[in-house]
Order: structure tokens, then sequence, then C-alpha cells
């Protein structure tokens, strides 16, 4: 069976299929006779052993990987799991003869609404730790061993409603070989995602992943965008005789990994990186990164349960900064609200978050967020090229405020003594506003950064993670590329330079339109960085 959806990514791989469901289990006894008490307490008790040691060896390895954030959710879960007051409410139940998986998902159940219902937003966010967490435990007391994504130990093909960033960051390196999605498009988080990992991704498959779910295995093409379930053994020979050849493509690519990319004329174009976290800075430079375009920093405040501290995004910052050099490295300030949830943020339930309190606009109204990050940046830049630049900014009163809040903490970190980078100031070009007011910005700037990913849902109303919209996601749209050509032609009279890091600038059908109209920079996942290199050198 053959179901098609948005080639996310290329590539093509035939795998096994490993369903993440993000669903939690059922229990399957409720009642435990009178006589098994004991042992089924001790059963419990070495269920949240097990769940313990593996959620601390998880921990362990992104720690040791450099994943500091990643690590500090699976201690914060360790935690939970060896509260006591879990451990005496599951206790209580089973000597009331409710089974031990039973118990802990309605003591957990319990709490989770306790959380859920607290004031704070960031203790709110909780339940879901609580849950998780209880539903680790039933499912080791009935034996499956953990459903979650960490426990992918055999290289598999994830198939999943959606995959969330903190999903993905769950999995092992090496271990997904592709993702299959119902929900998602070229611009949702997974397909960024998938486009970082170097793996095959075909997402907005909508209701056609029930023919996936029950496969064993799955052929899957990221470029056409299709998945066969259970592939016959001659289309299983095709697609893998496809993968050796994208494989030998991709090695004859390799030459251009570390070569300026310069137009045939002369042209400069600086080839850059997108990057979600400080750990893929190394496969960056490797992939041959001369810089970093956009450095989402969200990632850094949305995949664990507390809020990095000022010193924590100094590091993170600083360690990039100091990586890569004389090299430039962009970092974004914290772009969340639409579809990302900041947990220790009260963010109030929206009727349209995509057109609300997001981006700059939540910075703004919440120093107690935006300076910690602001001082931590200029601080890395004495360690590095650093610049800065600001998310969804619709005009030049917005882009003033930010860039005296950022005044105000230099003048703070002066008078501190502290060692504080020279760090230029940039702006994200992807409200439509931005981009006919561009004219208005290019005095208060140094660059500007298309982000393609959101200007296209802005001008053309189009959702970008709506799977039914697809004719609408792409930048080839004429109302689309005449705001890049406004905003390059305001850049060009203000003598500032222009770059891409939306997922336009990694598309090699749209590369020779963004130059043509006087784009400099084009930042993009690390793989697609020879491609784009080559193309450039030959245009
Ligand atoms: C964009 O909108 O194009 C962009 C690069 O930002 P993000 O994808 O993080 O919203
Ligand atoms: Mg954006």
């Amino acid at each position: 069976m053959k179901v098609t959806g948005v080639g996310a990514s290329e590539g093509v791989v035939v795998g096994s299929v490993f369903v993440h469901t993000g669903g939690g289990p059922e229990p399957e006894r409720q009642k435990i006779s009178e006589d098994a008490v004991e042992e089924e307490l001790g059963r419990f008790r070495r269920a949240v052993e097990a769940v313990v040691a593996k959620l601390s060896e998880t921990a362990q390895r992104l720690e040791t990987s450099g994943n500091a954030n990643e690590a500090a959710i699976f201690e914060a879960h360790v935690e939970l799991a060896e509260d006591p007051e879990l451990a005496s409410g599951v206790a209580e139940r089973v000597r009331d003869l409710q089974s031990p998986e039973a118990a802990v998902l309605a003591v957990g159940e319990e709490y989770a609404g306790v959380f859920a219902a607290m004031e704070d937003e960031y203790m709110a966010a909780r339940a879901d730790d609580v849950r998780d967490v209880a539903s680790q435990i039933a499912t080791e007391l009935m034996g499956h061993g953990a459903a979650g994504l960490d426990a992918l130990e055999t290289p598999s093909v994830v198939v999943a409603r959606d995959l969330a960033p903190s999903d993905t960051a769950r999995i092992p390196k090496g271990k997904a070989l592709a993702f299959v999605t119902a929900k998602g498009s070229k611009t949702s988080h997974v397909s960024i995602m998938a486009r970082s990992m170097g793996i095959p991704a075909v997402v907005g498959v909508g209701a056609a992943l029930d023919g996936v779910l029950e496969a064993r295995t799955v052929a899957v093409d990221g470029g056409e965008g299709c998945a066969i379930a259970d592939p016959d053994s001659a289309t299983v020979a095709a697609f893998e005789a496809r993968a050796e050849e994208m494989t030998a493509k991709s090695a004859a690519l390799d030459e251009y990994r570390h070569v300026e990319a310069r137009t045939r004329d002369g042209r400069r174009i600086e080839v850059a990186a997108n990057l979600g976290s400080a750990s893929e800075t190394e496969d960056a430079l490797e992939w041959g990164a001369e810089g970093v375009g956009l450095f989402r920093t969200e990632f850094l405040f949305m995949e664990r349960p507390e809020l990095p501290s000022e010193e924590e995004q100094y590091e993170t910052y600083g360690a990039v900064a100091h990586t890569f050099g004389e090299r430039p490295v962009i970092i974004r300030t914290l772009d969340v609200g639409g579809d990302k949830d900041l947990p220790g943020v009260d963010q109030p339930a929206e009727e349209n978050p995509f057109l609300g309190w997001r981006g700059i606009r939540m910075s703004l109204d919440t120093p107690s967020l935006f300076k910690p990050q602001l001082r931590a940046i200029l601080r890395a830049g004495s360690l590095g090229n650093l610049k800065i630049m600001f998310p969804m900014v619709a005009d030049v009163e917005e882009l003033r405020a930010a860039k005296a809040m950022l005044a105000e903490c230099r003048g703070e970190l002066e008078s501190e003594g502290a060692d504080v980078g020279s760090v230029e100031v940039g702006v994200m070009i992807e409200t439509p506003a931005a981009a006919i007011c561009a004219r208005d910005l290019t005095s208060e700037v140094s660059f500007f950064s298309v982000g393609t990913n959101d200007l296209i849902q802005y001008t053309l109303d189009a959702d970008r993670g709506n799977e039914r919209l697809r004719r609408l996601q792409g930048a080839d749209h004429p109302a689309v590329l005449e705001l890049i050509r406004m905003t390059c032609e305001a850049a060009r009279d203000g003598g500032i330079w222009v770059g891409v890091c939306g997922e336009a600038a990694g598309d090699p059908a749209l590369i020779p339109r963004l130059l043509e109209l006087g784009v400099t920079e084009l930042s993009m996942s690390a793989p697609s960085i020879p491609r784009a290199k080559k193309l450039v050198s030959e245009l």
C-alpha cells in the first residue's frame, strides 16, 4: 500500500516500523487478589527502579553528548518517578486491591490534575511530565518495556501522528532512519528536524497514516513524498538501489563542503547552517557551514522543565561562538508563541495564536525573560563573532524598543565590569509588514534575514503546518517573491546585506531566484550545504 504526503526531507530508505503513539498505555488488569498485595507492591518498586535506571541512562547519554538541556528533562523525570507521594498513593490503592498499573496511572492522573489546575503556567506544564512518568512505570509493570522514542534500539522508521521537538530530541543518535507523520508541512518542526538529522521524511500524509501504522516494514521516499507499507522484494531492491545511488551522489558533493561559494561572475555567497542546539555545531562544521545564519534559541527554553539561567545561556551561545571563531554566528532571540509553548511563562490561551503574543512581542512585554537572554548574548559576544537577530518584528517601533533594551543591558554589563562583545544587530523579515516597511528598518540594523517559513504563511494566509494547504506553502508564489524583492531593494539602498534563513534558502529550485534578487547569505539545515555550494558555483 502506497501513501503520499509532503516530501519534507530527501532520501530513500527501507526499514522496520516503530510506531510512536504519544498516547498513554491502558492497564491490562484493574483488580488483584488479596493475597497478592505484597508481591504486587514489590513489583511496583522494581518497576520504578527499572524506569529510573533507564531515565538516568538517557540523561547521562545526553549530558555526555553535550545536550545538557535535554538531559535536564530526564533528570526531572527521575525525581518524579522517585517521588515518595507517588509511591504512597500507589501503595494505598494496591492495598485496596487495585492493580499497580491501574493504580500508578490513576495516581499520576490525580497529580497531573492538581498541576494542570495551578495558576502558574510553569507548574501547570508539569502535568504532562507526571503523566509521562506514570505511563512509563505502568508500561514497565505490564512487561512491555518502555515504549518511548528513547527506547528505540534497532534503527527504524518512526511513524507517528506528529512529532514534537522534544520527541525527536529523545531519539538516540542514528536510530531513526526516517519519519512518516500524519501532520505537518515542509516547514513544520518535524521536517526541519529531519533535514538537520539528514534523514528522509514524509509528513502530512493525513488519515492514510493508518496504512503504515499496521505495517512491519516501510519504504520511504522523502523526495517524492511517499511511503510504501510492507513493500514487496522488487520494491525493496529498487529502493536500495536508489539509496546507493544517492549515497554516491552525496559523496560526489563532498568536494564542495569546504569551498567558499562564489557565483561564476565572482559574487561571494555565504552558506551557513541553521542550528537548534549547541550540540549540532560539530556536524555543521563538517558539512561545511561558513557560519550560523540562525541559531533558534527557543529549543533551549522549550525542551526542559525550567527556564535556562543567564549563565547557562551564556555558556551555550559562547560555546557556539567560540567553535566558529571568526565566522559569524547569528543568535535569534526567543521566538515562542504560535505553535511553540514555553513552560514557565504565563501564556494566555489565544483564539489565533499565530497572530498573537509571540516572538518579539512577548519578549518586549517580559523583560524578566528577555533581559537575561540579551545579557547572555552580549557577554558571549566577547568569545567570537556573534550577531543578534530579533524575530517577528512588524515595525520600526518594535525594533527600536528591542534595541533600547539591548542598550540598557549593555550599560548594565559595562558598569558591572563584564566583558562584552560588539554584537551587530539584525532583524528577521518574516511578516509582510516588515517587508513592506523594510526601508524604515535599514537604518536601525546591519542586516536582514528573510524568514520565508513565516513570511509565506502570513502573506498567503496559509498555516505552515496544515497539510491541506500545500499549494500555498511555497516561497515561489509571486506575492512572496515580490516581498523579498522589496526587502532586497530597500537593503541595497540602505547599504546593508540580506540573508535567507527560512527553508527556501536550501531549496535548489529557489536559490537562483534568491541570488538574482540580491541575497548574499543562505542559511539552511547543515546536510543541504554542499549541494547549495555546488549550485551557487554553477550560477
Ligand atoms: C522562518 O520563519 O522562516 C524562520 C526561519 O523561523 P522559524 O522557522 O523558526 O519560525
Ligand atoms: Mg519564523
